[in-house]
């Protein structure tokens, strides 16, 4: 028998209904909390995410566009592709309101990505510079860990500082 110290769990609860969902979560947990286990969870469903993860790591067209502390990126959210991600998750209280971001076009093939910032035809607020650069990976405080470090090529957006100072984007978010 094997005793793993580090488990990748790829879509764990993507195909189960809500009640077995839930305890497969807890169990999950459970483990983690009681064998010391460090989780790599690559999923759509960013409750089940939040609920396991202490960091997030959010991809858009096969790069990172913004990674940091869970509670960081679920409360204020960088990159409007995770804005737009997070308006379509359940929230944690079922009376909890949120304004729900509506993407238009469609995700590009990987393989042929846009020039520039991936996300800029679909970006609500395009950058002017967006379709010739992409952002320089710069990671604000909440990035500063080790696995950060790693992941320094992500497009972070620090709104107002990367995206406005930067590159000279008019307007306001
Ligand atoms: S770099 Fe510019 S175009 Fe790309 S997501 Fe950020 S604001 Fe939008």
């Amino acid at each position: 028998m094997t005793y793993p110290k580090f488990i990748i769990l790829d879509e764990p609860v993507s195909a189960l209904d809500v009640s077995i969902r839930a305890q497969i979560l807890n169990l999950l947990k459970h483990l983690q909390e009681k064998l010391g286990l460090a989780y790599m969870i690559i999923s759509h469903d960013l409750a089940a995410a939040r609920y396991l993860a202490t960091r997030l790591a959010v991809m858009y067209a096969g790069k990172l566009v913004e990674t940091g502390a869970c509670d960081g990126v679920y409360t204020e959210p960088l990159h409007p592709y995770t804005e737009a991600l997070l308006s379509a998750a359940l929230p944690l209280h079922p009376s909890a309101r949120r304004q729900r971001i509506i993407l238009s076009g469609e995700v590009p093939n990987p393989v042929t990505p846009p020039s520039g910032c991936r996300f800029h035809p679909r970006c609500p607020e395009p950058c002017r510079a967006a379709q010739t650069r992409s952002p320089s990976g710069a990671r604000s405080s909440r990035d500063a860990s080790p696995l950060a470090t790693l992941l320094a090529e992500s497009d972070r957006h620090a709104r107002g500082v990367t995206s406005a100072a930067r590159w000279g984007r008019s307007g306001s978010r």
